[in-house]
């Protein structure tokens, strides 16, 4: 497992910040709220992505508009933790709605 998982205990409504940069990396101040910073490798919900770099995405065993395409089957997380990247965090936090969740990927 080349990943680390940090549960977040915020509300669905909070800005979550890079560890790193302290960039809002979610910014609901923001209209546009997806705000990735330089270490942001992705951010993604359990029924789709908002954001992939291609270096990350190119370690995954699908794309994108794979996983896209088939969204009522494919569970995100599954195929994120099928990556090949080498070392990475995981910021996971509650969306409030469902039982799902946000994944936000960066670099070490
Ligand atoms: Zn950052």
């Amino acid at each position: 497992m080349a990943y680390q998982i940090i549960p977040l205990s915020i509300q669905a409504t909070d800005n979550i910040a890079c560890p790193h940069c302290h960039q809002d990396i979610i910014n609901w101040q923001e209209e546009q709220y997806i705000q990735p910073c330089e270490h942001t490798l992705f951010i993604a919900m359990d029924i789709g992505f908002e954001y992939i770099t291609d270096e990350f995405e190119q370690t995954m065993q699908k794309t994108v508009d794979e996983l896209h395409a088939n969204d009522d089957v494919v569970n995100m997380f599954e195929e994120i933790s099928l990556s090949t990247y080498p070392n990475y965090l995981i910021l996971k936090s509650d969306l409030g709605a469902a039982g799902y969740s946000r994944y936000i990927g960066l670099t070490v």
